[in-house]
């Protein structure tokens, strides 16, 4: 007989995973690499290491070992909020009336109150290890920022931010909490770097976007001595540290018996999905098994969906090396009065490329039907979910409800990426019924990808 599925399934401490999964080794068709955009030749490790942390350098070139070692002080860091529960929302399947059976992995249970801190630790570790002073980052909605803020605190590292103007001035709490823990946040387009008085000129009163304030950390980063950039999504050493997301996943469900016929994951530069779905989207590359995959992402912002997988600049200020991906052009800037955050151009090239092979399916969802899904899900599981995690309620939701029609009772499994106690403006905004859902045009969409590279 089954066991008995609890509530909440913890792993034991000395079961959280020791090592990262670096799905790129199995994968037949790798991730394209990183290019140059002054010569269009492949970035070489001396190039990376220019504006990246040595070692982190070293795990973005790093396509050929499957297993990388998580150091122990990086795994000590992790006992202390981790391993993160896969909770059976026995609540949610209930008012739902469903056959299936709903999992999340929640990773809101730390004070940044997302899984951003998976990889923050991991980055602000090696910026130490190679001696720097501090790092510079941009940061979106803000949780980026705060869970690098925790880390450099932690390393006692300087910690710069180049927060987006909209969230700087939406979010006065997030960039508080940033700076107790000493990091500086400046929002950006800033008048301090050249590339942001470059955008600022050209699009005045511009609320600003990921890839402004990218261009702006990288040159902040470039232009100190002993300063290194460092991202918090997109890159695959940002997901290779997620894996831990979906290992401790696997590994749980795996103690119940538990096989997921569903995996559902929202995406932003695709981190969190990415690194939920790689100990099971390997086991898709090697032919071993066979899982859907659903990417969610939001209407307003279709990398997957509408975009076109091709070699584009990650920042709107064209400094960072070219990647090949899904993407809306570097130029994309999301409708202001989109407030559910995964604002980002483009998307992962591992995610990009697992989809592009047809490992992965896309959809988006409209932001007022994403409030909707994380109203239901706050009311009956307890849990006030980040408005990007909510994307993926809302697909897992209706899937489930798609069951009740089939009577099937498919596994389900979602990540809960984060909570959502500083989005309060825009759960504001939804309970006022001033919401709306601006989708951008076809046309909108060409012009912003006619301005990508041509390589
Ligand atoms: C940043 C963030 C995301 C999106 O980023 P990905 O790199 O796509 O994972 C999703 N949820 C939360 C709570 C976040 O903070």
């Amino acid at each position: 007989m089954a066991k008995e599925i609890p509530y909440k399934i913890y792993l034991k401490e000395d079961e959280i995973p020791k090592q990262w999964y670096n799905v790129r080794a199995d994968m037949k068709n790798k991730p394209a690499p990183l290019l140059n955009p002054g010569t269009g030749k492949p970035m070489t490790l001396e190039e990376l290491s220019v504006v990246f942390c040595e070692e982190l350098a070293k795990q973005e070139l790093n396509v050929t070992d499957p297993w990388v070692d998580i150091p122990e002080e990086i795994q000590n860091f992790y006992k202390m909020y981790r391993p993160s529960p896969v909770v059976r929302a026995y609540c949610l399947e209930k008012a739902l009336d469903t056959p299936a059976h709903i999992y999340y992995k929640f990773e809101g249970n730390n004070t940044s109150g997302s899984h951003k801190l998976n990889s923050a630790i991991a980055q602000a570790y090696y910026a130490k290890q190679q001696g720097l002073k501090g790092v510079t980052t941009e940061t979106g909605a803000g949780q980026w920022g705060t869970a690098l803020s925790m880390a450099c605190s932690y390393f006692d590292l300087d910690c710069q931010v180049y927060m987006v103007k909209v969230s700087y001035e939406q979010k006065p709490f997030r960039r508080e909490v940033m700076r107790t823990y000493g990091a500086k946040v400046t929002p950006s387009p800033s008048m301090e770097t050249n590339v942001g008085r470059k955008i600022n000129e050209e699009f005045p009163g511009t609320t600003g976007s990921l890839g402004c304030a990218i261009s702006e950390a990288v040159e902040a980063a470039t232009s100190q001595e002993g300063y290194r950039y460092v991202l918090g999504s997109v890159l695959s050493q940002v997901l290779l540290h997620q894996t831990i997301i979906g290992l401790e996943t696997k590994a749980a469900l795996d103690k119940y018996e538990v096989t997921p016929d569903i995996i559902i994951g929202c995406a932003g530069g695709g981190s969190n999905l990415g690194g939920l779905i790689s100990p099971f989207a390997g086991e898709m590359v090697r032919g071993e098994k066979n899982y859907r995959i659903i990417a969610v992402e939001p209407a307003s912002c279709p990398s997957l969906t509408r975009g076109s997988y091709v070699y584009d600049f990650c920042d709107t200020g064209k400094v960072c090396p070219l990647a090949k991906m899904y993407t809306l052009g570097s130029g994309y800037i999301p409708a202001p009065n989109h407030a559910g955050g995964l604002r980002y151009h483009g998307m992962s090239s591992i995610v990009s490329q697992l989809y592009d092979d047809g490992f992965i399916e896309a959809t988006s969802v409209k932001q007022t039907d994403v409030f909707a899904a994380a109203q239901q899900f706050a009311r009956v599981e307890g849990i006030l979910p980040a408005p990007e995690s909510s994307h993926a309620i809302k697909v897992a939701i209706d899937e489930a409800l798609k069951c009740k029609e089939t009577g099937e009772a498919k596994n389900i499994v979602f990540g809960l990426t984060g909570t959502g106690y500083f989005d309060m403006v825009a759960y504001q905004k939804y309970n006022d019924g001033v919401m709306d859902d601006y989708m951008p045009t076809d046309e909108e969409i060409a012009a912003s990808l006619a301005q990508c590279p041509k390589v």
